[in-house]
């Protein structure tokens, strides 16, 4: 199996009927940026909280900007995503310890963020003043709830523009405004897409989240891991609902989540209508054969069967007959 992944590895991620999948990294660490190169993608994820965590103290705005640096420049031409930094919920920094009854629903991401502008913005800042020169800087804000938090972030980001826009001027090439983007992952926005889309340039899906969020089940609670499913006929169906809105407002969605990287995760949401799927770099190789493999025109026939399920393990099986049917299981 492995051979016949391999002998697919630099083939272009199309499917039998010719529809292109792009394919992006989810990364983290700049260990991770090495593979990502040799396989020339693009990075849907860059989850900053990560370097954050490894560190002592909050890194400061120059270390940030040599971090963010490398990463727009290991692949100038193609797109780049830094998320803004989301702790809190599972993700601890040692050196600004968050006390809470329910971490999950609590201080998280843009949450804390917008209640310490002083550290978006020295973070918004160094991706700015990495991005001088550049075109491939794509800001993506996590654990967004409501449109107020996107017009907040909108403003912030702004006065950075504007602040390292003028610092910079004397540089020939200066900095092009950042593309601005939001996490689908909590349920609400479901509801909000048309609104957020008039603020932003493009969404990307967090299935880990909004399974959790969606369930109502702790992602790392090991009493509750066989609740725990992004196959659950509930979250296909927000999922799919999600694609149709994206599309009707015409903005651009990436799915980032775990989902993404998994065959049988895959073949849905491109059934669904997503195009671009962004994993962890070890997932890459296999999902460019599973897409290789597979029909839309197919796909779009196993669709309404998938979300009329009553439950996961029915739709894994659906799934799974599918991928036998091509020799991918
Ligand atoms: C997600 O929630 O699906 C996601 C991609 O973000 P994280 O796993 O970092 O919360
Ligand atoms: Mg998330």
């Amino acid at each position: 199996l492995a051979e016949r992944i391999e002998s697919h590895a630099n083939k272009p991620c199309v499917t039998t009927d010719d529809q292109p999948i792009t394919l992006l990294v989810n990364a983290g660490l700049s260990a991770e940026l090495e593979l990502q190169q040799m396989q020339g993608a693009g990075i849907g994820l860059y989850r900053t909280e990560i370097p954050f965590m490894l560190r002592e103290r909050f890194p400061s705005e120059s270390e940030q900007y040599e971090l963010y640096l490398q990463i727009l420049q290991s692949a100038p031409q193609q797109e780049i995503t830094l998320r803004t930094l989301d702790v809190g919920g599972d993700k601890p920094l040692p050196y600004f310890p968050i006390n809470e009854e329910n971490p999950f629903l609590g201080w998280r991401g843009v949450r804390l963020t917008l209640d310490h502008p002083e550290i978006f913005l020295v973070q918004v800042r160094a991706m700015l003043r990495a991005s001088a020169g550049l075109h491939n800087l794509h800001i993506l804000l996590p654990m967004i709830t409501s449109v107020s938090e996107v017009d907040d972030a909108n403003r912030l980001i702004n006065q950075a523009y504007h602040e390292v826009s003028e610092e910079l001027k004397s540089l020939p090439q200066g900095i092009q405004r950042p593309r601005v983007g939001v996490m689908l992952e909590v349920p609400a926005v479901i509801y909000q897409i048309a609104h957020l889309a008039k603020k932003v340039d493009f969404f990307s899906v967090g299935t880990n989240d909004l399974t959790q969020y969606l369930l109502a089940v702790d992602r790392n609670n090991a009493r509750v891991a066989d609740l725990y499913s992004s196959y659950h006929p509930a979250v296909l169906n927000a999922l799919s609902s999600i694609a149709q809105q994206c599309h009707l407002a015409n903005t651009p969605v990436t799915v980032c989540g775990e989902l993404a990287g998994e065959p049988g995760g895959a073949i849905l949401l491109m059934a669904m209508g997503y195009r671009k799927l962004s994993m962890n770099a070890h997932n890459i190789r296999k999902i460019n054969w599973v897409i290789r493999h597979a029909n839309i025109a197919e796909l779009n026939f196993l669709l309404p069967d998938a979300l009329a399920c009553q439950h996961p393990s029915e739709v894994v099986c659906l799934v799974n007959d599918y991928l036998n049917s091509k020799d991918l299981g």
